[in-house]
């Protein structure tokens, strides 16, 4: 089967490897679609990558072709998206059902062959059925949305709130619109880009606030009557709204950082106070997993995006390029803010 192999620090190949076979209890996935995750682009342009050669890939749909011994739950012929993590089931955090937290767990995608090829092979767990109604390209959002989702199983939620979303990429997106699903009054998108929080309201957020413009902060305490927002969920990852975040929180708020960090972060003693002084709950959001494995997360996914409550915009999708491309879209990587969206590598083609 064609493969993108890395070999090495931004050497990536489209060539021809063994084609996998499912061993017992496993399924054989003919892939569609798969995202370039932002995690992937330092494992090719940079030395992320556990292992070499490796086959990378962890957000991805396809069908499935063939099923090993002892599969039940699965058939030839469905239509599936892929649950990259791989947990070892055995732990404390396993056994608690916190697979997420599992160290010693493999990775589909990481620390195994993953889905830039035209098949990948996983456990029967591992792949999440989704019916008709939801579109390959769909299916390849699973993971970021459940990811999204996993953020707001982390604190504890009601109904009838407002909530600011700091960050309108693909995760913010999702948290906003889960945010609305599950019967917030307000959610209020951040982001520097005007695009992003027009992309925002036409999906359902209240509104947008660009954090570029004088007086911002102003205006988003207006939208509170002043009171600031009580649900506040980062996800961009950035030091500026890790800030913003201990800014925004109302009084008794609750605060989750679902973005990952990339650099260190310092508060001043005022910024820190706030936590202190409105008393708000802080916490952290990792993956997407619950049990029963692979978690609640992955089936609701499924079910709002096929009755439609979960939007997709097709501006999502920044390109779809064929497996043959993926040196080049891992080139594009290096121009700064050149990639706008998801990169969907497409295994038929
Ligand atoms: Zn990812
Ligand atoms: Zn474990």
């Amino acid at each position: 089967m064609k493969a993108g192999v890395v070999h090495a620090r931004e050497d990536i190949r489209f060539e021809e490897i063994e084609k996998s076979v499912p061993k017992k209890g496993q399924v054989l996935i003919k892939v569609k679609y798969t995202g370039i995750c932002g995690s992937d682009v330092p494992r090719v342009n940079g030395d992320a990558c556990h292992f070499f050669p490796n086959v990378l890939g962890h957000e991805f749909s396809g069908t499935v072709e063939a099923v090993g011994e002892g599969v039940t739950k699965i058939r030839p012929g469905s239509r599936v998206a892929g649950v990259p993590l791989v947990p070892c089931m055995k732990c404390p955090d396993c056994q608690k059902g916190n697979y997420s937290l599992c160290k010693h767990y493999s990775f589909i995608g990481s620390r195994e062959f993953g889905s830039f090829a035209e098949y990948v092979v996983v456990p029967e767990q591992n792949a999440v059925p989704f019916e008709d109604e939801v579109s390959f390209e769909q299916g390849a959002f699973f993971e970021p949305a459940t990811v999204a989702l996993h953020g707001l199983k982390r604190v504890p939620w009601n109904g009838g709130k407002t909530v600011a979303i700091l960050g309108g990429g693909t995760i913010g997106m999702f948290v906003m619109q889960w945010a609305k699903i599950f019967g917030a009054r307000e959610v209020v998108v951040f982001d520097i880009n005007n695009e992003r929080l027009e992309l925002g309201k036409r999906l359902g957020a209240t509104a947008g606030i660009n954090t570029l413009e004088e007086g911002f902060m102003d205006r988003a305490k207006e939208l509170t009557e002043g009171q600031g927002f009580d649900y506040v969920f980062e996800t961009a990852g950035n030091t500026i709204t890790m800030r913003m975040a201990f800014e925004l929180a109302a009084n008794k708020a609750n605060v989750c950082f679902v973005g990952t960090p990339t650099k260190d972060l310092t508060f001043t003693v005022k910024e820190w106070e706030n936590m202190n002084r409105k008393e708000f709950n802080l916490t952290g959001s990792w993956m997407s997993y619950s049990a029963p494995f692979p978690g609640e997360e992955w089936k609701l996914v499924a079910h709002y995006f096929k009755t439609g409550e979960l939007k997709f915009d097709e501006s999502f999708i920044f390109k779809k390029l064929p497996l043959s491309q993926i040196a080049d879209a891992f080139e594009m990587y290096k121009t700064p803010g050149f990639v706008k969206g998801k990169i969907l590598i497409d295994s038929e083609q």
